[in-house]
């Protein structure tokens, strides 16, 4: 095993909760596991994009990913690609776009590693054409803490492949991976925004658009009466138009310091949305825009999550079936604005039917609601139980990757399937979600 770093802290992106682990960078693929040193509870980790407790182990020892950043072969005929697991989305972008590839699927940050793309098993907006991350990762090398070291694909074990997609990083470590990628003319999106009012406006642009390959809706959550449930419709797919792919965009602002807690309030955010959805002045817009504003809008503040001061933020994501969607979904929004607590990153999705081969995957057919709140002492914690349980009843599920609140009974309803995946959990790994969600089973 490598030495210990004296870093003591590894914040996920939500910075709760606070959890003193150790963390060990990890930079050749055969380092783990090595020597009989091997610490009692480990768990892998890539870029901390996760917002809540998946990808932190109180106690533990994060084995850290970020030096396995090595790009292995690429086949310039099929799009093919097999890098390390550190390797970030960011940095295939950087290499594939200049030669005409693109990701199969992106989140709405490019700084996830493969790693951590397989093991929440990753979703984008084009999830109601072409699933989610999994589907595209046509086999990875998986390493357990015993040393046995196995290559997973649909036709080698297949358990630990299935279990290891959207397997949240407990059936071991991934070392590297193979991606599908998809070609491109362009890095060019011929982008349409509308406006809509309400969720069946929402729901009949969603089905309207559903031939487009990226869809997504910003939502303004805070406002009621006639304004309720208002939002921005934008959608897009890559031009056909041939043209130079190699401009490459970094980051150039960064919030330097922790914001304090009153700057994020009612009406502060009231204000945010008003501009935002004024921001588009026309009822219906269409451009042809670059790819990264397209899907990552936050990418160029680095360190946005600042804002939220440092008790930091929680995010709520729930997938509701179509069967009680619309309702579920106005309901939910109806107690969001109801709670008096606001967010100014509220996003409607539809997501498609296409199944992915992880056990665990969140994706099901319905509509996806994600927001950030704020913590505040007293009133964040509630609402999001409160919601919580009302994804329950409602037949949905919440999605690890953004949780730090849902409770054992919550996972394990949502979840069925954990049982089959903890017998494809390698012993000497876990996390502080999964010891939260199954410690009382
Ligand atoms: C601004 C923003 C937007 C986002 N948008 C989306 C979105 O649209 N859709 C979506 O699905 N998600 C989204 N996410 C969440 C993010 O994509 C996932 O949490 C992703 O898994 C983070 O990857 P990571 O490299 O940071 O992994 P981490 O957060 O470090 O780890 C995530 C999980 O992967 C496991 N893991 C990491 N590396 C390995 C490895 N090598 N071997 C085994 N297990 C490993 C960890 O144990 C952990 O369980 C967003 C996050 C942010 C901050």
């Amino acid at each position: 095993m490598p030495a210990k770093s004296k870093q003591p802290v590894f914040e996920s992106w939500g910075r709760y909760p606070k959890v003193d682990c150790h963390v060990a960078p990890l930079f050749w693929r055969d380092e783990f596991p090595r020597g009989t040193r091997l610490p009692p509870a480990v768990l892998a980790v890539g870029m901390g994009r996760s917002y809540g407790d998946v990808c932190l182990l109180e106690g533990g020892t994060l084995l850290s990913t970020r030096g396995l950043d090595r790009f292995l072969h690429f086949e310039p005929s099929t799009g093919l690609l097999r890098c390390e697991s550190g390797v970030t989305l960011a940095q295939i972008l950087q290499f594939a776009v200049p030669r005409g590839w693109f990701l199969p699927v992106s989140p709405g940050t490019k700084y996830v590693s493969v790693g951590g793309a397989i093991a929440n098993d990753i979703h984008g907006k084009n999830h109601h054409i072409a699933g989610s991350f999994g589907s595209y990762v046509p086999s990875f090398e998986l390493v357990r803490s015993d040393g046995a070291r196995m290559v997973c694909s649909a036709r080698q074990n297949t358990d630990f492949y299935c279990a290891t997609i959207g397997g949240m990083g407990l059936t071991g470590l991934i070392t590297w991976a193979e991606v599908q990628l998809r070609p491109i003319a362009s890095r060019k999106i011929r982008y349409e925004g509308i406006k809509f009012s309400g969720i069946d406006e929402f729901l009949s642009l969603s089905s309207s658009g559903n031939h487009v390959e990226y869809t997504v809706a910003w939502i303004d959550c805070i406002s009621r009466g006639r304004n309720f449930a208002r939002g921005i419709y934008m959608q897009g797919d890559h031009s056909e138009i041939i043209e130079p792919k190699n401009i490459s965009r970094e980051p150039h602002l960064a919030v330097p310091f922790d914001f304090p807690g009153w700057v994020l309030n009612r009406t502060s955010m009231r204000i945010f949305n008003e501009l935002y959805y004024r921001k588009q002045l026309r009822h219906h817009a269409t451009r042809l825009i670059d790819y990264e504003p397209f899907f990552y809008p936050l990418d160029s503040i680095l360190h946005w999550n600042r804002i939220y001061g440092k008790r930091g933020f929680l995010q709520f994501q729930c997938v509701i079936p179509w069967r009680y969607g619309r309702d579920g979904i106005v309901a939910i929004l109806e107690t969001i604005a109801d709670s008096g607590l606001a967010s100014f990153l509220a996003v409607l999705k539809v997501m498609g039917d296409r199944p992915s081969p992880g056990l665990m995957s969140f994706p099901q057919p319905g509509i996806t609601l994600a927001l950030d709140i704020a913590i505040q002492p007293g009133v964040t914690f509630p609402l999001f139980d409160r919601l919580a349980e009302m994804t329950r009843e409602l037949g949905g599920r919440l999605y690890p990757a953004k949780d730090a609140r849902m409770t054992g009974p919550q996972f394990r309803a949502f979840y069925p399937q954990w049982r089959q995946l903890s017998e494809y959990r390698d012993p000497a790994f876990t996390s502080s979600f999964w010891e939260r969600v199954t410690g009382d089973a």
